[in-house]
């Protein structure tokens, strides 16, 4: 059975989770504010952590640095918070995903079964020797990238910025993330950068870039690779 930690301070909601959660067999632990949260992610080892950021005690991007300080568990936040600043903060403090309120019951539950999924199937750069697409492949030791037979030349930039994004797939990663990463502290706001080379990566891997199907925009958020 999966263990979920609902941390919310809100009990209508807490009860329309814990409702949803329990009729499709999850065993839910409940945290009203982050003090309590911490404690339980602890002691009780959920499976996955459902994290409102507006909590009475502490902001919830430091129940997210508290609990990666020693897991991995997957967190998704769960964001009356409609800034993408909020959401990347909370993502770049190691959250997995986000959904913002008011959400579908459905909608949570698919994101909540993914993260899920990816905890159980980790994906870590190391362990993956390639990717391989219907459109492209991706050979990661050998640093190539095959597509309709013929070898795609990237620059170094923009293998650094693929590799950033397979390394975790149906994950989104920060524009901040890929920005600090690919070019340095000094960038982090120079999100035009990513426009450009996402663009450039696109036209080299898309089979209709101007409707990628692989490397995704979440506008204003950043990017993601779907498998
Ligand atoms: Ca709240």
């Amino acid at each position: 059975m999966t263990r979920v930690l609902v941390v919310e301070d809100d009990p209508q909601l807490v009860r329309a989770l814990k409702i949803n959660l329990q009729a499709r067999k999850f065993e839910v632990v409940e945290a009203g504010d982050g003090a309590t949260a911490l404690r339980l992610a602890a002691a009780r080892t959920p499976d996955a952590i459902l994290l409102d950021l507006g909590l009475p005690d502490m902001d919830g991007v430091e129940v997210i640095r508290g609990v990666r300080g020693r897991s991995h568990v997957p967190i998704l936040v769960l964001s009356a918070r409609h800034t993408s600043e909020e959401k990347i903060r909370a993502l770049d403090a190691g959250a997995d995903d986000y959904v913002t309120k008011p959400f579908s019951m459905d909608e949570l539950l698919a994101r909540l079964r993914a993260a899920t999924r990816r905890r159980e199937a980790p994906a870590s750069p190391a362990g993956i020797p390639g990717i391989a697409t219907d459109e492209f492949t991706i050979d990661l030791a050998a640093r190539k990238v095959v597509r309709g037979g013929r070898t795609v030349r990237l620059t170094p930039t923009e293998w650094h910025l693929l590799e950033l994004l397979i390394a975790r797939p149906g994950h989104l990663v920060s524009q901040r993330r890929l920005l600090l990463e690919v070019w340095g502290p000094a960038y982090s706001e120079h999100t035009n950068y990513l426009r450009v080379y996402m663009a450039q990566l696109r036209r080299k891997l898309e089979a209709n870039p101007s409707h990628p199907r692989y490397l995704i925009t979440e506008p204003g958020m950043g990017y993601r690779f779907e498998p």
